[in-house]
């Protein structure tokens, strides 16, 4: 079952364009890795779809509604969880405190997060910003699971961690996978953890979907070419 479809979006800053036709598709249980060199879009095309950005044209559909007039207060009640770029937790609140604020009903709670993630539990009481890059990174996904999200969108979740930190991201992903079949958006410049993990891509080139298919279709010659690699 179809639970995000976006046809043809065009978004704006301001007068600046920013997309010019993302296509995007992304079934229940699915991993779907968004790719593309720096400032092709992926970050823009994520707040369109949470409707931080308003698209100007084209179509966009989730879990069977249409949102292309959904007011953005009204977003965070869809099923969206977003882990943004650069975490933005609240500093100044405890760990608890946190995951409260964002919590919604449903199977994730303090006790399911806690169990996902012990080092949060552990550290229930301390403040956010004394947290450590990938508590940190941990709290922003265990917030995004606290709505009971449809659909987890983690962009760039691995970015600026430690590569024994990033593998601990990468196998909470794994076991989201596994555990839970929550479809997940991931943007992340790491193409071999993305192979391992996605079940399709999609690659954007100048605000435009120019590629989407299987990973395992993903040729060497595709990625020279649209990611530099
Ligand atoms: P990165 O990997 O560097 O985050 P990205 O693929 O996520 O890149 P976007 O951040 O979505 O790319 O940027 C797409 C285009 O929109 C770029 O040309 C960028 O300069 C432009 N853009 C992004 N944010 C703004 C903004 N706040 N105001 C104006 N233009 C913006």
């Amino acid at each position: 079952m179809t639970l995000l479809q976006a046809k043809n979006l065009t978004t704006f800053y301001g007068a600046s364009q920013a997309l010019f036709g993302v296509d995007l598709t992304i079934s229940e249980g699915e991993v779907v890795a968004l790719m593309g060199r720096n400032g092709m879009g992926k970050t823009t095309t994520i707040a369109t779809i949470c409707r931080m950005l308003k698209h100007r044209e084209g179509t966009l559909e989730f879990a069977g509604q249409n949102l292309d007039q959904l007011p953005s207060h009204k977003a965070a009640r869809l099923g969206i969880g977003l882990v943004p770029e650069g975490r933005r937790c609240f500093p100044n609140l405890t760990v608890g405190e946190n995951l409260i604020a964002t919590a919604r009903p449903g199977d994730w709670t303090l006790e399911t997060v806690g169990k996902f993630f012990p080092r949060l539990a552990e550290r229930h009481g301390q403040m956010a910003s004394t947290l450590s890059g990938g508590e940190q990174q941990m709290l922003a996904i265990g917030r995004a699971l606290m709505t009971n999200p449809k659909l987890l969108i983690l962009d760039e979740a691995t970015e600026g961690l430690a590569p024994v930190v990033r593998q601990e991201i990468w196998q909470a992903i794994h076991k989201l996978k596994s555990e839970t079949g929550m479809a997940i958006l991931v943007v992340d410049k790491t193409l071999k953890e993305l192979r391992q993990v996605a079940d399709r891509a999609a690659i954007l080139e100048k605000g435009r979907t120019v590629w989407d298919g299987k990973m395992g279709d993903l040729t060497h010659d595709l990625t020279d070419q649209y990611l530099g690699v």
